[in-house]
């Protein structure tokens, strides 16, 4: 029996899985999937059911360590001096040159509760900007996004939206692989007569499941969602009432879509003409439709060559078509 059950989130993929560790003798002994919460309802892929291995048997360093001096070995010391000593350091730092010589260089793979301490030291006590984390490559092309076409860097869409859609539009993301609790509750809403349009260039597991798989030339998604922009604009899918209300620079799309017609992004993207038109007419005639993408998208290049981003914002423009449309929150 455990001594006692602690409630948190795992630290893996961002899907936010709730988990509920059980704790024996100060030890994570099993970590199961938390029912109660709203983001996997008690389901936990395989990098969720062993994040405890991570905790107990790590193979990390169990000590802190000190070096006297730079050219010294570090030796081991107590845990309270080494953090006595960290502050101490710390404090003369920023008593010495400001909190602006202080810099924190933190993971996306720390636990939740790690990461609000960290952030808690750095911006709260030291009161520094200058914290930093490999999660910055992963988001920052989102987030300049969603702040230039929102006006704020939280995406727009909710996990319930999941449960509504009528279509997906997974595109740069595997999500079978990479998310999978999300996948699964994408898969539920497919087995109950949901569309799921695919686009990567590989053939993935997600896009196994896909019932209109696109297989892009790499490096011309734009092209593509421009394209499709052009089709839904000309089969009369947007909603000018919403576009007229909650947009700016709508007047430069159109001119700007007739270089995307369907024969030229087809040529462009290497899928068939039928398949982009399948593709925009799913997304115009679901009542509700939603798109995912990941990385393909956020760490794409730019290179020279490679069709450029919508005229008006840095968002991918079929995401753009799908608030234009009305589709989004
Ligand atoms: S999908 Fe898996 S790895 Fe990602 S948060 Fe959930 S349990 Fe963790």
């Amino acid at each position: 029996m455990a001594d006692k059950t602690v409630r948190s989130v795992c630290p893996y993929c961002g899907v936010g899985c709730g988990i509920v560790m059980q704790v024996e003798g100060n030890r994570v002994v099993k970590v199961v999937g938390d029912k109660s919460h709203p983001t996997n309802f008690g389901r936990l892929c395989t990098k969720g059911t062993t994040c405890g291995q991570a905790i107990a048997e790590s193979g990390r360093m169990e000590n802190a360590y000190l070096r006297q001096a730079r050219d010294r070995d570090p030796v081991r010391v107590a845990m309270d001096q080494a953090i006595s000593e960290t502050a101490r350091r710390l404090r003369d730092i920023l008593d010495t040159h400001g909190p602006d010589a202080l810099a924190f260089y933190v993971s996306g793979q720390m636990s939740l509760e790690a990461q609000y301490l960290i952030n808690k030291l750095a911006k709260g006590f030291v009161r520094t900007n200058n914290i930093e984390s490999n999660s910055r490559l992963c988001m920052a092309s989102a987030g300049s996004g969603y702040k230039l076409s929102l006006g704020s860097d939280g995406p727009p869409g909710s996990y319930e939206d999941f449960d509504k859609a009528d279509l997906f539009f997974v595109i740069g993301a595997n999500m079978a692989d990479c998310h999978p609790i999300l996948f699964l509750r994408m898969m539920d809403r497919v087995k109950a007569g949901a569309k799921l349009i695919v686009v990567d260039p590989r053939r993935s597991a997600t896009a196994d499941k896909a019932g209109l798989f696109l297989q892009i030339r790499p490096g011309t998604d734009l092209a593509l969602l421009n394209g499709l922009l052009h089709l839904l604009v000309k089969n009369g899918h947007t909603d000018p009432d919403f576009i007229a209300s909650f947009t700016e620079g709508w007047e430069a799309m159109p001119a700007f879509l007739e270089d995307y017609p369907p024969a030229k992004v087809a040529e462009l993207t290497g899928l068939p003409e039928a398949d982009i038109r399948q593709a925009a007419k799913w997304i115009g005639e679901a009542a509700e439709w939603m798109s995912c993408w990941t990385m393909g998208l956020n760490q794409a290049p730019t290179a020279p060559g490679t069709p450029m981003p919508c005229a008006t914002c840095t968002w991918p423009p079929g995401r753009f078509a799908a608030r234009a449309a009305g589709r989004f929150p």
